[in-house]
């Protein structure tokens, strides 16, 4: 533990360009001049946008830009307010402060919820014109996707009662699951010595290299979850229910509809995406017998999945992990580097370990008036340096977009990853070519592997489960045996005759935060991924052509689809090749980890367990 501390000590975030502190006068006065501005903005603009032939342009634009001003101000206090939290979630004092800027920005959101509904309820003649009209050009991305919501909104009344009774209805039960699970306690023996972990801890776990400690953690998982299966179910069986019902309410066609209408994708791209990862479930099946063979096990079991294959991994205090990162990044592009440099020199980034801290890694980009901050718990291992390069992926996206403006800087969920992932291939291929012995080289190849496919194929398969459990409900309310059945059923075609199930396993859809908080979002990973490792092909062939497009892609923000902005780089994701391309790399990354593991080859042990002939 003090040695983990040590290796990022005193590398904290400085939020003084926000506020000073969690009573700063500023804070309120912010807060209250906001309302005023939006109760004025509700004066002036109420009744005016939805009118015969639409509102005239400039008016419009009015309208736009003094929203776009007090949302950019309730930014600056709504990132405080989380980041403070975040930097110590066991203060009261912060924690009542995000909880009251929150229900500020939820109250100050009703006052302004009208225009949005005027300009999706002017018809479609009266609104052509303005979408075309130069005056409107900035906003035109902006504009258009709010009407997509247009045949799914209802009255004002209704979505302010939605946006009310919501606290205490689906989100209700999302908090229930979040203090449930957090409060789960897994009873642990270990050298001789009962332990009570945590989620993550169990979960932690499954690195490890010793494989009876492997299983016993596995199965002490999911013999605690089970014992709340009632609850686990009642609370999945509640917000799959609700969802449909809402659904009906907002007349989307689908469950996964108003997904797609968010992330800017169309069903039929989505379909496709998921149908190639199906095809290409042999090419993870293929790495798990690798992976088998290097264990020297006859097959994998489902907890040696994330073992170490025996090489140790270099060490990285934080200092050496910045430079990795920044080394890598320099070879792509100077531009990225310094970009990321920034983080480290100006202190928009928190990377020790405390007390109170908040767990894992985000980045926060919340405004292009502001800058993106960087949260991340640097332990000292080598996946702690591909989570700083992860990160600082996002923050540079964030840097470079901000000439957009603050409704053209969000990229939507399908989107969102790009930057992150590639930054984390580029600092991937920067230590294994800086690497000289095979067998970290290997470690390092099987990590990535690894890392994939959790990305693409099991984000696949929980999007297959979630669309069996959704085309299942409306039978009537879920059994937990029925939603393990579920489980099982969409995960038997990924993990094939390759690796062994067991028992257990049934539960392994109780504990996944996605299905409870932002259901059918696991697709984007698969998207983010494929894209990335399509992206990053074309980067070698092309070089700096591409890199010049590349930045492009990343100064543009979110102010086109994603389609449009991509277009340029030569992607086309109604083009069946096209993800199939992002196979091709994992293909190679296989190929690569099992030529390096057949020149490895110890000679076989006459009484070790041998490989099968698969
Ligand atoms: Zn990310």
């Amino acid at each position: 533990m003090s040695q983990h501390a040590a290796a990022a000590a005193g590398v904290r975030w400085d939020l003084s360009d926000l506020f000073a502190s969690h009573d700063d006068p500023a804070i309120d006065a912010t807060l209250t001049a906001c309302r005023t501005r939006a109760e004025e903005f509700a004066a002036r603009y109420r009744g005016t946008i939805l009118v015969p032939g639409g509102p005239p342009p400039d008016h419009l634009l009015a309208a736009i830009l003094e929203m776009e001003g007090i949302q950019a101000d309730l930014e600056r206090v709504g990132a405080f307010a989380s980041l403070l939290y975040a930097s110590d979630t066991s203060r009261p004092e912060f924690r009542d402060l995000r909880e009251r800027v929150e229900q500020h920005l939820t109250e100050i959101g009703n006052l302004v919820l009208f225009f949005e509904l005027e300009w999706l309820e002017v018809p479609e003649d009266a609104a052509a014109p303005l979408l075309d009209h130069p005056a409107l050009a900035g906003y035109r991305h902006f504009l258009r996707q709010a009407r997509q919501m247009r045949p799914h909104t209802l009255s004002e009344p209704e979505e302010r009662l939605l946006n009310e009774r919501d606290n205490t209805g689906p989100r209700a039960f999302g908090r229930l699951f979040t203090e449930l699970t957090s409060s789960l306690s897994f009873p642990f023996r270990r050298d001789g010595r009962e332990e009570r972990l945590t989620l993550s801890e169990i979960l932690a776990l499954s690195h490890e290299a010793d494989r009876d400690l492997r299983r016993r953690a596995h199965e002490t998982l999911f013999e605690v979850l089970e014992r709340h299966a009632l609850i686990l179910t009642f609370v999945y069986d509640t917000l799959v229910q609700d969802h449909l019902t809402i659904d009906r309410l907002r007349r989307f066609p689908h469950p996964m509809a108003a997904r797609h209408v968010a992330n800017e994708i169309d069903a039929e791209a989505v379909e496709r995406m998921l149908a190639a990862t199906e095809r290409n479930f042999g090419e993870a099946q293929r790495y798990f017998r690798v992976k088998a063979r290097l264990l020297d096990l006859p097959r994998l079991a489902l907890y040696d999945q994330y073992a170490p294959i025996g090489a140790e991994l270099p060490r990285a205090t934080f200092d050496r992990a910045r430079q990795l990162v920044l080394e890598a990044f320099e070879v792509f592009s100077p531009a990225f580097a310094a970009a990321a440099r920034q983080f480290f020199e100006r202190r928009w980034i928190d990377a020790e370990l405390r007390p109170g801290k908040q767990d894992g890694a985000f980045c926060a980009s919340p405004s292009p008036l502001l800058h993106p901050y960087v949260l991340c718990n640097h332990t000292g291992n080598l996946r702690d340096v591909m989570t700083l390069a992860h990160e600082l992926g996002h923050g540079v996206h964030g840097w470079l977009a901000r000439a957009q403006t603050l409704f053209n800087y969000d990229t939507p969920l399908t989107t969102a990853e790009t930057a992150s992932v590639f930054g984390e291939f580029v600092v991937f291929d920067h230590l294994l070519s800086a690497e000289s012995d095979p067998r970290v080289q290997l470690a390092l190849l099987c990590g990535k592997i690894e890392d994939t496919c959790a990305t693409v194929y099991r984000q696949a398969v929980l999007t297959r489960f979630e669309q069996a459990v959704f085309a299942r409900r409306p039978a009537g309310r879920f059994t937990a045996d029925a939603v393990c059945r579920l489980w099982l059923d969409a995960n038997r075609p990924y993990y094939g005759d390759a690796v062994e199930f067991t028992e257990a396993y049934r539960w392994g859809w109780s504990y996944i935060p996605h299905f409870i908080h932002s259901r059918f979002y696991c697709y984007s990973y698969v998207f983010g991924e494929l894209l990335v490792l399509s992206l990053y092909r074309r980067y070698k062939e092309e070089g700096a052509a591409f890199v010049r497009k590349y930045l492009g892609l990343l100064e543009a923000g979110g102010s086109d689809s994603p389609e449009a902005l991509l277009r340029p780089l030569g992607v086309d994701f109604h083009d069946p090749a096209f993800w199939q391309k992002g196979f091709d790399e994992i293909h190679a990354l296989v190929d690569r980890a099992e030529a390096l593991a057949a020149s490895l080859a110890q000679p076989a042990s006459p009484a070790g367990a041998k490989p099968d002939a698969g």
